[in-house]
């Protein structure tokens, strides 16, 4: 596995959809307009394999991509966008609950969040729903080109804090844009799915 093949499989609308083949599933969740789709585009050092900028709220589905016919890629849907309805916020709950009631799917969790602010309290409550699968999260701080150098420490403390996250939790300090951190979340997927 070295991330050389990437094809995108299907938008899971519903349960109905998801894959349930047993291949190890590595699922990104992310406060719509956090980078989430630049970090997985730079992680598989594509332009615009997960669509950048898309209409956030707009894109409720659970997508799979076959990461070198090794493992899935999960982009689950961002949250915590203000300007969507009640019924894109039920659909969204919907199907994130009927994900995460199948744990046994997914086999790590890649929780993204901002490097430059405290997560907020979608973010805690995502983070929950990860440890609650009992798998292990790895939680990428995206946009650290955005903060000074001394900020860095005490931002990544920060969110290690809020998110009450445990020792054996990594938090990758992270740069869509600038590529930092890039080894350092591929050799984490690559450990924690087991490929
Ligand atoms: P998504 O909604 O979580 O998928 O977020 P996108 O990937 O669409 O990114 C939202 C915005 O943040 C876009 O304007 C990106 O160019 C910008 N962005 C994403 N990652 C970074 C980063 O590491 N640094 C900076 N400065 N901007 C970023």
């Amino acid at each position: 596995v070295n991330l050389q093949k990437a094809e995108f499989i299907l938008s899971a609308a519903s349960a109905r959809d998801f894959r349930t083949d047993g291949l190890p599933q590595v699922a990104f969740a992310g406060r719509s307009n956090v980078g989430k789709s630049s970090v997985i585009n730079r992680l598989l050092g594509r332009k615009n394999f997960a669509r950048v900028g898309a209409a956030p709220g707009k894109t409720i589905h659970i997508n799979y991509f076959l990461i070198d016919g090794g493992f899935y890629l999960v982009d689950l849907p961002g949250y915590g966008y203000a300007k969507v309805s009640k019924s894109e916020r039920d659909r969204w709950a919907r199907l994130m609950e009927s994900y995460f009631a199948h744990p046994e799917l997914m086999t790590l969790g890649v929780m993204i969040v901002d490097s430059r602010h405290n997560p907020t309290a979608d973010d805690c409550t995502m983070a929950q729903w990860f440890r609650d699968t009992g798998r292990p999260m790895v939680v990428v701080a995206n946009k650290l080109d955005k903060l000074k150098k001394s900020e860095i420490g005490p931002n990544l403390q920060r969110i290690r804090e809020t998110l009450e996250l445990d020792e054996e939790t990594i938090v990758i300090p992270f740069s869509a844009e600038k590529g930092t951190g890039r080894e350092e979340l591929l050799s984490a997927i690559l450990s924690g799915a087991g490929v």
